[in-house]
């Protein structure tokens, strides 16, 4: 990353939003009031009966639940505490590298597998407590360790989760749940600055009141909707990402709506689009150590659509959104459509972003997920290049020519930071052809499977 880029953006933000806080004078009734909302409400007992009570609910799908269900075993005997470090320390050996990753395997050893050792892993049977007991340097492997995890859930969800739904940290889970209950509305938030203009309506930084957190609300003008019919896709827009759950796309964290708006809150990103860290930022173009970190970013949020059987539709650079550290994630699911199950999407109108329409889009042919992977080939090329495979930076031309390029003309490579494996990995990206193109070879391939 280039700290000159990412301090530019950050100053920029730091400067609006103090402005901001700085307006904001709290008083002490203000302050009152926010400590006696804060106070948890009382599990009604209607609630908890409706509750799903399933330990993957409870204890690992809910950030809460999961929250307090780890407290709760912290807070118990050493055999718990073992059992809620194991894959806590697991997980950080998979994803640490090079002497960080020696390190936390030493620490496993060490820690899960010596009998003498107090958070040896003492509540495993059979075959999983002797692969514990004879685990070493030599035979550490992901296959060893899978194993140990799975029967460290099969004994948290039987004993542990009992004890744990009698004790006040559940009784704090039913209280949580009580208070997701309340309704939403814009009084939950202050309002910040404008962020952005989108089709229907503005984008702003809100902040919940009583947490502090900040998000993005996108404001979508229901007259405005209506005018230009975009009703559909605005409801379409929100149901899918009521169902997103990535590190690679903006999630939703609220929906709410008056007479006047359809709000949704997501998560916030303040370091500016890609697109603007292509053209604006510095020399054109992205270096290929970064290109390559947001390719991934970006390969694994359209993965985790295509998993869904979502297909994205608006794959650009303007949609990928920083925030300020520089991780990135896919933004404006207003073109994304759910797939019907097995079968292929054919849209009258082309759907889409001039030059970065796959030729299928273009010549109104069936397609599913291709098209995804069509745009991304598009995308990289441009972070590579500051212009598009078929459309030159800021060049005038009809959308008839750019069309006819998309159908007929190879890809050139002609900037000099296209080095071979890039050219490579982009024309696979670009082969005109559905089938033989990257990423729907994988696709179809799967389904054989
Ligand atoms: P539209 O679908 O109407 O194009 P977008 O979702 O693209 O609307 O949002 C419009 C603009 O608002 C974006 O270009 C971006 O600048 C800003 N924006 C959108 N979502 C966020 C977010 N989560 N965080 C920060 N800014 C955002
Ligand atoms: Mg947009």
């Amino acid at each position: 990353m280039e700290p000159a880029d990412d301090d530019l953006v950050g100053l920029d933000n730091l400067v609006a939003n103090t402005a901001y806080l700085r307006a904001q004078q709290v008083d002490y009734d203000e302050l009152r009031k926010r400590r006696v909302s804060l106070t948890l409400p009382k599990p009604k007992n209607s609630s908890g009966l409706l509750l799903d009570r399933k330990y993957e609910s409870v204890c690992e799908q809910q950030p809460i639940g999961r929250k307090l269900f780890q407290e709760f075993l912290l807070a118990s005997n050493p055999q718990y505490v073992a059992a809620a470090e194991f894959p806590e320390e697991l997980s950080h050996w998979r994803f640490a590298e090079d002497e960080a990753r020696e390190k936390a395997k030493r620490s496993i050893l060490a820690k899960f597998c010596q009998p003498e050792s107090k958070s040896f892993l003492s509540y495993l049977t059979g075959e999983a407590a002797e692969i514990c007991k004879n685990l070493s340097n030599k035979n550490f492997d992901e296959e060893a360790l899978e194993q140990i995890k799975e029967a460290t859930r099969d004994f948290l969800r039987g004993k542990p989760f009992l004890e744990f739904m009698k004790s006040p940290f559940f009784y704090r889970f039913l209280q949580w749940k009580e208070y997701e209950k309340q309704k939403i509305t814009n009084k939950y938030f202050y309002e910040f600055r404008t962020l952005g203009k989108g089709g229907f309506g503005e984008v702003c930084a809100v902040q919940v009141k009583y947490t502090g957190q900040m998000y993005a609300c996108k404001k979508l003008d229901k007259s405005r909707l209506k005018k230009k019919g975009g009703e559909r896709f605005a409801l379409l827009e929100k149901q899918i990402l009521e169902k997103v759950n990535s590190l690679f796309i903006v999630n939703l964290a609220y929906s709410y709506n008056d007479k006047t708006h359809l709000c949704l809150v997501m998560d916030l990103m303040n370091g500016g689009d890609l697109k603007f860290h292509i053209y604006e930022l510095g020399e054109r173009g992205i270096r290929m150590e970064r290109l390559i970190y947001y390719t991934a970013q970006i390969t694994t949020g359209i993965l985790h659509l295509h998993s869904m059987d979502v297909v994205y539709r608006d794959m650009k650079p303007e949609n990928v959104l920083l925030d300020a550290k520089g991780q990135c994630r896919l933004s404006d699911l207003g073109l994304a459509v759910e797939l019907p199950k097995g079968r292929t999407i054919c849209q009258k109108v082309s759907a889409g972003t001039t030059g970065y329409m796959a030729p299928e889009i273009l010549k109104q042919e069936n397609y599913r997920i291709s098209v995804d992977w069509w745009a991304l080939g598009c995308s990289i090329y441009e972070m590579v290049a500051a212009r598009l495979p078929f459309k030159d930076f800021r060049e005038k031309v009809h959308n008839e020519e750019v069309t006819r390029r998309t159908l007929e003309d190879e890809c050139k490579f002609e900037h000099k930071n296209f080095d071979d494996p890039t050219k490579d990995l982009i024309s696979r990206f670009l082969r005109k052809k559905q089938l033989h193109r990257l990423g729907n070879v994988i696709a179809s391939h799967c389904d054989c499977v």
